[in-house]
């Protein structure tokens, strides 16, 4: 088949940005209509939004374009737009930095449990195809000079054209733009451009920003003669109201409710994901403080233990650390070379094998960080060995929208099920430790996970629309014989609201480590002889 027609480069350009607006932007035009439902009012806006929507997609292009560069910048945000559509469309997942971050971290395997064949059609027909078309179009473009000429006219036409259309509807934008800003995380491909362009100027302000040791006051307490041995389990994606510790009225905790433990029934992740939780849990900043170059640029409270002689140890069986054990011991559990316990994929017990010699080694407090694969989604069928199969039926794909509610839940549940399997088998361990150290266990999911509320599925949504469900996250502590909590003071802050931000000020309270970053407030812990 041979394909050939003269574009100018302007109508090329007019073209794709009219494809996007239509095509690419449904969960955008939905939740607008959602805010401005139709009526003879909404209508003219709602055509007006549209206008700018386009002009806008058409200014970015145009500061782009050049003869050499025009064609391939279209096609890469075409393919671009068909991944955020399908994401945005499907599981109500917007593309801000943070995910951005997330997509460009995650791991082969992560990546093919996303991959289906409604993502591979919206690939098609919103990426390739036009993608084909734009690569096949023959630009008809002149002379360098009338080359800038169009250029600039097709600039300042779209600048006119947003500046008319704002001002026409000016209160409807006011109201837009203050109270219903959110509504911009859906513009594709605006919005995720945007991302792409704050996380430059992010990586660039890191690499300027001189790295930062924190708590060089620290010091141990003189009367801290006990050797602490802790483990510190990093938890996945698992919801706090998913904890039958917390009430849920499935049986996902049958161990754990066995053992004589705190859950701290109202804690709130610092953020959505795994690359900004991670690091903020470890991180002196609050969830308000927290940005992901002030993490990269100070030390964490890892750093802060092992400058005091504690052995820390990273163990990981979900992703990387996220810049967190850079500067401690950390061991890839991902793959059977350290881990002795895959099937179909490397289970977070295996994280276990092998710790009592490496306790039997140390001397000194000990600190061990288990980083779980928990219930990550969407494949949550793969997340737990077929003994855990407890709830059926289960969802068997990564195909959420193959299967019905009840089979998701299943599924996500046994996943539980097996963390809490996972966890018991670490306080075992501790048990059999309690002895010679004062023990303790401390975990913390990331963050939590949508799974159909509202239509929205996964993680990752931005702060200011996440849902509970994302956020309100699973946390136990428990304390060996020898640690002296005061568990009845204790147990009765289960309820009491508690954040990702108390867990820096926990750790260096376990340890018994002064220093002017350590806030005695957020240590929600309470002690029996030191108050
Ligand atoms: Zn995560």
């Amino acid at each position: 088949m041979s394909l050939s027609y003269r574009f100018k480069q302007h109508t090329l350009i007019i073209s794709v940005a009219l494809f996007l607006s239509v095509f690419g932007n449904i969960s955008f035009f939905s939740n607008v209509l959602k805010t401005y439902p139709f009526s003879s009012t909404n209508n003219f806006f709602i055509a007006s939004l549209f206008i700018l929507l386009t002009s806008l997609i058409v200014l970015l292009f145009s500061l782009v374009s050049s003869r050499y560069t025009t064609k391939p910048v279209l096609i890469i945000i075409l393919i671009a737009s068909a991944f955020a559509s399908y994401f945005m469309n499907s599981y109500g997942i917007v593309l801000d930095s943070d995910m951005l971050t997330n997509a460009v971290q995650t791991n082969l395997s992560e990546s093919l449990d996303l991959l289906n064949t409604s993502l591979i059609l919206y690939l098609l027909f919103l990426g390739l195809l036009p993608s084909y078309l734009v690569y096949k179009a023959k630009l008809s473009i002149g002379s360098l000079k009338q080359e800038v000429f169009n250029k600039l006219k097709l600039i300042v036409s779209s600048v006119v054209i947003i500046t008319l259309t704002i001002f026409v509807f000016s209160k409807h934008y006011a109201s837009f733009f203050r109270e219903h800003k959110n509504l911009r995380l859906y513009t594709n491909p605006v919005f995720y451009v945007y991302s792409v362009g704050k996380n430059i100027s992010g990586s660039i302000k890191t690499k300027e920003s001189p790295f930062q040791h924190v708590g060089h006051d620290a010091e141990k307490s003189a009367n801290d003669i006990d050797r602490e041995l802790v483990i510190m389990v990093v938890g996945e994606t698992v919801r706090a109201d998913r904890f039958s510790l917390n009430g849920y009225h499935k049986k996902t905790n049958p161990l754990l409710e066995k053992e004589n433990l705190i859950s701290f029934k109202d804690m709130s992740s610092c953020g959505t994901s795994t690359a900004i939780s991670v690091p903020c849990i470890f991180s002196k900043f609050t969830k308000d403080e927290y940005t992901k170059e002030k993490a990269h640029s100070h030390e964490n409270v890892l750093d802060i233990l092992s400058h005091l002689g504690v052995n820390v140890l990273w163990r990981d069986n979900n992703s990387d650390s996220k810049g967190v054990a850079l500067r401690v011991p950390y061991e890839d559990f991902r793959t059977n070379k350290l881990n002795t316990i895959c099937d179909t994929e490397c289970r977070d017990e295996g994280m276990l094998v092998g710790l009592q010699e490496y306790i039997n080694k140390q001397k000194g407090d000990i600190l061990i960080v288990l980083h779980q694969m928990g219930n990550h989604g969407p494949a949550y069928y793969k997340r737990y060995p077929d003994k855990f199969k407890k709830f059926t039926p289960t969802c068997d794909s990564k195909n959420l929208e193959k299967c019905t509610q009840l089979q998701i839940n299943n599924s996500y549940d046994n996943a539980i099920v097996y963390t809490d399997y996972f966890l018991a088998q670490t306080i075992k361990l501790l048990k059999n430790n309690s002895s010679k150290f004062e023990t303790a266990l401390l975990y913390v999911s990331d963050h939590g996970e949508s799974l159909g509320e509202n239509g929205i599925y996964l993680h990752g949504l931005p702060s200011i629309i996440a849902p509970k469900e994302q956020t309100h996250v699973a946390s136990i502590f428990w304390a060996g014989k020898h640690m002296e909590v005061d568990k009845l003071k204790l147990k009765a802050k289960e309820n009491q609201p508690v954040s990702h931000d108390n867990i820096f000020h926990i750790l260096l309270g376990i340890f018994e480590v002064k220093t002017e970053v350590y806030d005695r407030d957020m240590d929600i812990i309470d002690y029996l002889d030191n108050g």
